[in-house]
């Protein structure tokens, strides 16, 4: 039994490769991107493309699987909050070993292979995990519009960027009002 779905989108059928080491297969594919691809500021919008630019490699232990990812990404500024359009480009490498592998290494307590290990499941590969990941490590930490975003005023919440010259005459903002009666002892 497979927990596997051979018609989810990021499923790859490695049937075709068979298990001669050495043989390869090229993909190229878009599918829809998983719900939630990113992080919570700056994400893959679900639906929308990813495109895969895949090779698929027999070797002796399972199948290694190498390539990239292109997607376009929609967020907003942490700053600001002024919407983000951007792209991520993604190396993806994964192998995925075969499951006698895995219990011919589990049994000479090979390290290499642990819980961690990604299994073919009944020639099935999951591409989900390894695209999850590779994109969450791709995006910034804490997206912004541009480097040096200035984000909003304190006072009323206007957009600096737009408006650097942007000042209030009162109220007078609390961070200042202890120095101005310090101003105001002096002159007395
Ligand atoms: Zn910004
Ligand atoms: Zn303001």
């Amino acid at each position: 039994m497979t927990s596997l779905d051979p018609r989810a989108p990021l499923v790859l059928d490695t049937r075709e490769l068979g298990r001669r080491p050495g043989s390869q297969r090229q993909v190229e594919l878009t599918v829809p991107a998983p719900a939630q691809l990113g992080i919570e500021v700056l994400s893959v919008p679900e639906g929308a493309p990813v495109e895969l630019d895949l090779r698929l490699e027999a070797v002796m232990e399972g199948v290694l699987l190498t390539g990239t990812a292109t997607a376009g990404l929609v967020g907003e500024c942490v700053r600001c909050l002024q919407p983000i359009e951007d792209e991520v480009h993604v190396d993806l490498q994964e192998l995925y070993v075969y499951p006698d592998q895995h219990d011919k290494a589990a049994e000479h307590d090979d390290s290499d292979l642990d819980d961690e290990t990604s299994l073919l499941e009944d020639d099935l590969l999951d591409l989900e995990p390894l695209l999850r990941d590779a994109v969450v490590l791709a995006l910034p930490f804490q997206p912004l519009c541009t480097d040096d975003c200035p984000g909003l005023c304190t006072e009323c919440g206007a957009r600096l960027a737009d408006d650097p010259d942007h000042a209030h005459e009162a109220p007078i903002d609390p961070r200042w009002a202890g120095l101005q009666v310090l101003t105001q002892d002096q002159q007395d």
